[in-house]
């Protein structure tokens, strides 16, 4: 039973545990030293007394300290893999998102499809409305991404203006749709436009291989004029 209590205070994080299962397993210790009638057990019995105030003290600044390090290991862990700007996930959490994705996508033969959008002209937004008013286009944009996309899409800030989307279980007509719905989305609400390339996997390529034919769709995108989407073959 001690060792059981033990376990538990060394382990659990709910106070109301570690009470029961401290009072389980000292209180009676402590009841029986004391009702023997002899000295011996019941300074034994005095001892454990002390004890049990002292750890009673002791253990909600100890359970409160492990709480507040388990919160901020879980925000500093966030913090890791977040873009500070727009809240969207970071480099750090696409190729985590990655390492599980296409070695499973590959097991289960489920395409998947990763669309790179870049905003159009945006020095000259910038230069023109001034870099306040770009960071709050670069949030706008960043909304209406995590809003167009569904719960198992991630969307990420890839660099200043342009964003990868990792999108498992779609093909290219998908996505295509998926990013038609973007650009209206994107026209109706805000007074950019942007370019995109959009590539699905197959066989025998790597995720940075399939990012850079998505990247060269972007070069072409731009190159034909922008404000349009291309489509890796
Ligand atoms: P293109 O259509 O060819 O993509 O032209 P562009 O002007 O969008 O691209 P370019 O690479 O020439 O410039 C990107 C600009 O994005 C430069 C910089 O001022 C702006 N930018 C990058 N990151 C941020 C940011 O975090 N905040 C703001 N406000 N601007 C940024
Ligand atoms: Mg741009
Ligand atoms: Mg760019």
């Amino acid at each position: 039973m001690t060792l059981i209590s033990g376990s538990i205070l060394s382990y659990s994080t709910s106070l109301p545990v570690i009470f029961l299962f401290m009072n389980a397993s000292m209180l009676p210790l402590i009841a029986k030293a004391f009702w023997v009638q002899e000295p011996l057990f019941n300074t034994l019995g005095f001892m454990l007394l002390i004890a049990y105030l002292l750890l009673s003290g002791l253990i909600p600044r100890q359970n409160r300290l492990l709480v507040e390090n388990i919160v901020l290991r879980i925000e500093n862990e966030h913090q890791s893999l977040t873009d500070p700007l727009t809240e969207l996930g970071n480099r750090r959490r696409l190729y985590l998102l990655v390492e599980t994705l296409l070695p499973s996508s590959l097991r289960r033969k489920d395409p998947f499809s990763v669309v790179i959008l870049d905003i159009d002209n945006f020095k000259l937004y910038d230069d023109e409305f001034g870099h306040k008013a770009g960071d709050d286009l670069l949030i706008t944009i960043s909304e209406i991404l995590k809003d167009c996309s569904r719960d198992q899409d991630l969307v990420v800030r890839y660099g200043g203006e342009e964003f990868l989307l990792v999108l498992p279980s779609t093909g290219l007509d998908e996505a295509v749709i998926l990013v038609e719905r973007i650009r209206s989305v994107v026209k109706e609400k805000s007074p950019v436009t942007f370019s995109a390339g959009i590539a699905t996997h197959s066989e025998g390529l790597s995720f940075d291989q399939l990012v850079e034919k998505a990247d060269q769709c972007l070069y072409l995108a731009k190159a034909e004029g922008r404000d349009r989407y291309v489509l890796a073959d």
